[in-house]
């Protein structure tokens, strides 16, 4: 993970960028909407990219930074006199609790480019790249009035993080006796302890999709391989259901439509099967979709299209010369240019009347094809009734043009 914090005139903000043992990117821009100095900014970054790790699943975490105060900080090199960054400090540590393996290190902030041009967006305010998960924070991450920090009942930075906090509380409840149905139990069973439901079919269905399934972790959480090779971690329809309203209509939601919305439920590492019926379900049953649908986005008038051009259809004809007699008595270079591909042909002459352009002309069709237009100037070569009844007999337009530009 590279992170980068960033403070400006028009106001702060932080870059992520995540790459998977794999090599997918995923990157995050955060704008941070309350008062902070570059340090902060820096923290906000690490504090929570470590955060959406851990919601993905990630257990070992390398990650690189370009501000040397920051990493020694938290690696204990230098002490921090500031309550507020020690909470922050803190807060890391508390994190760094949640992963078998995590590695800070301290980098040029010539290789911490994407995450310096994500903050900077970030704090400039700018168009987020399309490719790129966009959050705000209002608040800290962490709570700074204590100056210590709190566990999980502190202030998160958004809505759908509380969202999946509570979720993450709401998956160790589920482990009672007398849960609900859960659609992961069968997978479960099937990979934990090797059962398979006492129906022949069902039991048949369960063992080939278990082959997409992973158990992960500690607590034994299911995860599913996605075709793009990250582990997505199963959650329940009901969570499933919070996170997709959270997405659509949340602080950060712009009410998507039902592809969008699923593909950023996957984006952020989450699966459960109903998540395509899930959002059309709820794009239908939102009121502000429903009611704003009527209006039309289209363009009103019908698309312009880029204009065709092909190679070999338009050539510019000119002659040069007088040049110096060349062996053979040639004095005049007759040339053509197709316009679009830039192809040359030329043949030296060695006098000037109108049947040499048709000559030369014959030669290029009979390689080229018939061309639509010939561009050329008014030399009396060019003018002649012989070239002109052949360029008529073969239908091709010409168009005269000053001297300079044949
Ligand atoms: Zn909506």
């Amino acid at each position: 993970m590279y992170f980068d914090g960033s403070l400006m005139k028009t106001g702060a903000g932080a870059g992520l960028l995540l790459i998977s043992p794999l090599g997918v990117h995923m990157t995050y821009v955060i704008r941070i909407h309350f008062a902070t100095s570059n340090n902060v900014a820096e923290y906000e970054a690490l504090v929570n990219g470590l955060k959406i790790a851990i919601e993905l699943g990630v257990r070992c975490l390398d990650v690189r930074g370009d501000s040397q105060l920051v990493i020694d900080q938290v690696m204990k090199a230098s002490s921090c006199h500031d309550p507020k960054i020690e909470a922050y400090c803190k807060e890391v540590r508390r994190l760094e609790d949640k992963f078998h393996g995590l590695e800070l290190v301290h980098i040029a902030r010539r290789y911490n480019e994407a995450a310096d041009e994500l903050a900077k967006i970030a704090s400039t305010r700018g168009t987020v790249p399309p490719d790129a998960l966009s959050r705000d924070l209002h608040e800290p991450s962490v709570d700074l009035s204590s100056g210590a920090n709190v566990e999980t009942t502190a202030p998160h930075p958004t809505s759908a993080i509380k969202a999946l906090l509570a979720a993450a509380e709401v998956m160790e409840v589920e482990h009672c006796p007398d849960r609900p149905f859960d659609w992961r139990t069968p997978f479960l069973d099937c990979l934990i302890r090797c059962e398979l439901p006492e129906d022949r079919s069902d039991a048949r269905r369960v063992a080939q999709r278990a082959k997409s399934y992973v158990i992960y972790g500690e607590s034994d959480e299911l995860y599913r391989r996605s075709p793009t090779g990250i582990l997505q971690r199963c959650i329940t329809i009901e969570e499933g259901r919070k996170l997709l309203v959270d997405l659509h209509s949340g602080a950060c939601g712009h009410h998507a439509a039902p592809r969008t919305l699923v593909g950023k439920a996957f984006w952020q590492g989450f699966y459960w099967p109903t998540v395509v019926a899930d959002a059309i379900e709820l794009v239908r049953s939102c009121h502000g979709c429903q009611f704003y649908a009527k209006q039309t986005h289209l363009p009103a008038h019908a698309l312009q299209m880029i204009p065709i051009t092909w190679p070999f259809a338009v050539w510019g004809l000119d002659l040069v010369g007088p040049l110096q007699k060349a062996v053979g008595g040639y004095t005049h270079l007759l040339v053509a240019v197709d316009k679009f591909s830039k192809w040359i042909e030329a043949r030296p002459i060695t006098n000037i009347p109108s049947e040499q352009a048709v000559f030369f002309f014959t030669d290029i069709i009979h390689r080229f094809g018939i061309r639509n237009v010939i561009i050329t100037d008014n030399g009396t070569q060019f003018t002649g009734k012989k070239f002109l009844d052949f360029n008529d007999w073969h239908h091709i337009r010409v168009n005269w043009s000053a001297v300079a530009h044949p």
